[in-house]
């Protein structure tokens, strides 16, 4: 084996990385509190299917490549499984897993009657053009088409997919069935049964998070100085919305680089760009910072919206926030959880704080079985109330047990999945 210069990686630090084992680390702490017996502990944490599946496509050059696809049942006691699909080079089993478990809890948490579920497909939507996106996307749709469907398992956007993705999953499935199911996929574009309100639905849940810890931690500062990680739905869409409520986003990132401007972005300027220009870089008059660096800014709240494992136990001592709202799903390891909270950040969990994308995809499907749609005010309002509410019973729960809002967070969707779980009882 060379030596080279390659940097030796330890198993706690692989282990900490692992998005699975951080899952299952909050869990069990969680289930402790609630002295849940080792049978249901087992149930809950083991998910029920994992789906792996080959999407042969024809590139755009003639030739045929096989792409590696996966969807994650976690549990579907409370419903039929949610969760959106993510295209990525990254994309692994164990990551799936780890968000299909979070999709359970994360509905949980915001009291949805649904269970979780993830998908994510092997491949780099960068290095592709539409023409073989729409065949992966179509091929993967036929593959999962067993498991999936409107009372079964509803898959949604999530990193590097889009309306466009949700309107082939919708077509294909209806080819399929034979018939138009608008229910089969949240986040559609709304010519094709989508929700009002759907897009900025995540980054919406985020800034009302936001909102609702600053008043928990009597954080007056006029104009609290805010750092971004990430420029899409969620990032992105989530600063332009904190600005409209008086912060300052000092800084922001997308996956090429991190600007900062200690006067603070207009946001409506910064995603002007990003349109036009695909990217944050070369946006003007700011200074250029490495990812790295970004999320050590000093600032008083830091909303990571990219992906897991950016604040780990190596960067967490030197965070500078005082509030961390989690926009993306996991990107806080266990370990770190420790450093955190023995600093006094508060830390709003990705289960809560990102809810409010799923809580519109919910809307989103009571509309299309309904097949009656409701005005964008009538959306914002109900996910309003379902943020309020949903915030305060994790901090009423933080409270009860003096534990994290992270735990707070668990203890409750746990509890709340452990009741469905035992009323049902165990078909044998
Ligand atoms: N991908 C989003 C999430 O992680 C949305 C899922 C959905 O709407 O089903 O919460």
């Amino acid at each position: 084996m060379s030596s080279g210069t390659a940097v030796a990686v330890s198993k706690t630090q692989l282990d900490e990385l692992n998005p699975f084992l951080s899952m299952s680390k909050r869990f069990d702490t969680a289930a402790d509190h609630l002295g849940l017996d080792s049978g249901v502990r087992e149930v809950l944490r083991t998910p029920d299917r994992e789906v792996t599946v080959a999407i042969p496509v024809q590139m755009d050059n003639g030739q045929l490549k096989v792409f590696t696809g996966y969807r994650v049942q976690h549990n579907f006691s409370r419903g039929p499984c949610k969760g959106g699909i993510r295209y990525a080079p990254d994309v692994n089993l164990d990551e799936v897993r780890a968000l299909a478990a979070w999709m359970t809890w994360k509905c949980s948490v915001v009291d949805l009657p649904f269970g979780g579920g993830k998908g994510g497909v092997i491949c780099d939507p960068r290095k592709m053009s539409m023409g073989e996106l729409e065949r992966m996307t179509r091929r993967y749709t036929a593959a999962i088409m067993d498991v999936i469907g409107p009372d079964r398992d509803v898959p949604a956007p999530d990193v590097n997919t889009n309306e466009q993705t949700m309107a082939w999953i919708m077509d294909t499935y209806s080819m399929h069935m034979r018939g138009t199911s608008t229910a089969i996929v949240t986040g559609k574009p709304l010519a094709l049964g989508g929700s009002k309100g759907r897009t900025e639905a995540t980054g919406r849940g985020v800034m009302l998070s936001v909102r609702e810890a600053l008043k928990k931690m009597n954080f007056n500062v006029a104009n609290p100085r805010v750092v971004v990680q990430g420029a899409g739905n969620v990032g992105g869409l989530g600063a332009r919305l904190l600005q409209e409520q008086g912060c300052k986003i000092v800084s922001i990132s997308d996956i090429d680089i991190a600007i900062y401007k200690p006067e603070g972005l207009n946001m409506v300027d910064v995603l002007e760009f990003i349109k036009k220009h695909k990217t944050l870089r070369g946006y003007p008059n700011v200074q250029q910072l490495t990812h790295a660096e970004q999320l050590l800014l000093d600032c008083d709240i830091l909303v990571p919206a990219a992906t897991e494992n950016q604040i780990t136990s190596s960067n967490a001592e030197r965070v500078k926030a005082k509030l961390i709202v989690e926009g993306a799903n996991g990107p806080t390891t266990a370990a770190a959880d420790a450093i955190l909270e023995a600093k006094g950040v508060v830390v709003v969990p990705d289960i809560l704080a990102n809810a409010g994308g799923v809580t519109v995809s919910y809307f989103e499907w009571v509309q299309d079985r309904a097949a009656y749609f409701w005005s964008e005010a009538e959306v914002n309002t109900k996910l309003e109330q379902v943020m309020v509410r949903s915030f305060a019973e994790v901090d009423a729960t933080a409270k009860k047990y003096k534990v994290s809002m992270r735990i707070a967070a668990y203890i409750l969707a746990i509890d709340r999945v452990a009741i469905t779980y035992r009323l049902r009882g165990t078909y044998a």
